[in-house]
Formats: structure tokens, sequence, C-alpha cells
């Protein structure tokens, strides 16, 4: 019947895998921009002080220039620079790179990040010793590079990457399964998948490890453990049909925004491809790293 409208999203547009990748890039760049306005505030100090938070304006506890990146974007850009220098995933290139980045005066670190590079320029040992404590979203909040260099590899490399990658600073059975999940949603997105595919990453990781469980209640102030960060990214994400409203939704969550900010960034430019970005969140974000991130995504997808 001519008058029956579909209610399914449309089809995603054909946009081949560097298309997206370079999305997924500039979306987790813009991510971490957006959220850092807003981090560990609560939904309502959101809501009082800027309505709808919305638009990169700079600020927050970091007093950060508007377009001005933390952490989550620099680590990454480390990372993919050692992927690229190494001529693969490498834990000791990884560390070096890490180690030089925090040298530099980052404008923001976590505490196990720092605890273990620390550790790392002692024992030289680029594998930070196993702890059920270091569950933090450090290591999943900089994993693109790997997914970038690992796409279209045996699903056992693409593990030892991870591993290599996340073991420097996050030694840690759910780090690694947010580390893997996240890595096998880019993957799927990059084929032209959609979210439906998505979630069945996100269900197979809830059915491993059901902590992660985030269909339930609404999980606002995640904190930067990293299953309160996938609950609340997942349930951005597969509740909204496009970037904006997906980051729109994460960042207004609070608590460690930049960080949800930056991974629901990364999916969802992944997810909806470079036209669905808005402008003014494109021209908002720093130049001179969104110029770098582009360059670095197509740099490790020809590598991968
Ligand atoms: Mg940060
Ligand atoms: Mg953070």
């Amino acid at each position: 019947m001519l008058w029956t409208r579909a209610v399914s999203p449309p089809p995603a547009p054909a946009l081949t895998p560097e298309d997206r990748a370079v999305a997924a890039y500039v979306g987790l760049a813009i991510g971490d921009a957006l959220g850092a306005t807003v981090e560990f505030l609560t939904p309502r100090e959101i809501q009082h002080q800027h309505g709808v938070h919305q638009d990169i304006s700079g600020g927050g506890w970091l007093r950060l220039k508007p377009g001005q990146v933390t952490d989550d974007t620099t680590m990454s850009l480390a990372l993919g620079e050692a992927i690229l220098a190494a001529g693969r995933v490498d834990a000791r290139a990884a560390a070096d790179a890490f180690d030089a980045w925090m040298r530099g005066k980052p404008v923001d670190i976590g505490n196990t990040v720092r605890r273990n590079l620390i550790t790392y320029r002692k024992t030289g040992n680029p594998e930070a010793p196993p702890s059920e404590h270091d569950a933090g979203n450090g290591a999943a909040m900089r994993v693109l590079p790997v997914a970038l260099a690992t796409f279209g590899q045996e699903p056992d490399v693409v593990a030892a990457a991870c591993r290599a990658q996340g073991h420097v600073t996050h030694h840690n059975l759910l780090s690694d399964a947010a580390c893997d999940t996240l890595v096998a949603m880019v993957h799927d997105f990059f084929a032209g998948h959609g979210l439906d595919t998505a979630r069945h990453h996100a269900d197979a990781l809830v059915a491993r490890h059901p902590v992660f469980a985030w269909q339930g209640k609404r999980r606002d102030n995640p904190s930067g453990f990293v299953v309160e960060t996938l609950q609340a990214v997942f349930q951005a994400l597969f509740s909204t049909h496009s970037f904006e409203t997906c980051l729109v939704d994460i960042v207004n969550r609070g608590g460690d925004a930049d960080t949800t900010g930056a991974i629901a960034g990364m999916l969802a430019g992944a997810c909806y491809g470079p036209a669905a970005i808005p402008a003014r969140w494109r021209k908002a974000v720093d130049a001179e790293i969104r110029q770098r991130v582009e360059l670095q995504a197509l740099a490790l997808m020809k590598q991968g």
C-alpha cells in the first residue's frame, strides 16, 4: 500500500571502510572535546549550567580552549604513531610512545595509566602486572588505532593486538573484554553493518561478563570504571539513530563525559559516516588535531 510508511531507519549509505575510519577518528576527537566541558558534572549540574550541552565550548574542570581535546584523543594519536613506526601493534613501541606522551605533560592523565607507566620506567616490562582493580576505561578509550590497523585480519591477530596495547597500562579481564567488543563493533561498522550487528557484540559481552548488562536502569554519571562507561555508551548508541543525538545523549549523562563521548563518537562515527557529523562540531574541534586524526586514520587503514 502506497501510504504505508517504513518505520525502520533507512539503510546505511554506501561508504567505504576508509570513509568510516576517518569518521570514527574525527568522532572520537569531537566526543572528547564536547564531553570534556562537562566531565565530572552530574546531569542536573549540566542542565543548570548549559541547558542541553551540545556545543564544543571548552572550559570544564580542565579549563580547555574551545575545541581542545584531552588524553583520550592524544593517547590514541601517540599509539597510532607507534603502530605506524613499528609496522605493527607492538607492546614496547606502545609503552615507549605512552611514556613519551606522559613526559609531554598532557592536559589530563588517568591514575592507572600514570602508575603503570611509572612502573614501566622502572621495570622495562611493557606489560603491566595483572590487577583486578585496573578496570578503568583507559585502554578502551584509545583502542581505535588498533581497530584501524587490524581491520580484515584474523581474530587471533586482532586479539593479540588488543592485548599488546591494552596491557601496557590495564592488565584486566574486564578491560580486555571491553576492548575486544569495541574493536569488533568498529570492524563491523567499517564492513557496512549497522546497529543490529553491533548489538550482537554488546549482547555477547554481557553473556560472557554479566556485569556489563546495560539494558536496565539508565546509567547516568558513568565513572571511569570500564563497565559503567560501556553501559552508558551502549544505552546512548542503541537508543538513538544519528551521530548528533547519540553524542548529545552521552555527554549530558555527565560523569566521565570526555571518555564516554570519545568512545561513543568513535562508534557513531564508524556507524553513520562522515556526512552525519554536524559541521559546527567538525569546525569547532582543534584544526591541527582534526587533520592529524584524519591522516592517521587513512595511514593505519593502509597498513592494516
Ligand atoms: Mg580525557
Ligand atoms: Mg575522562
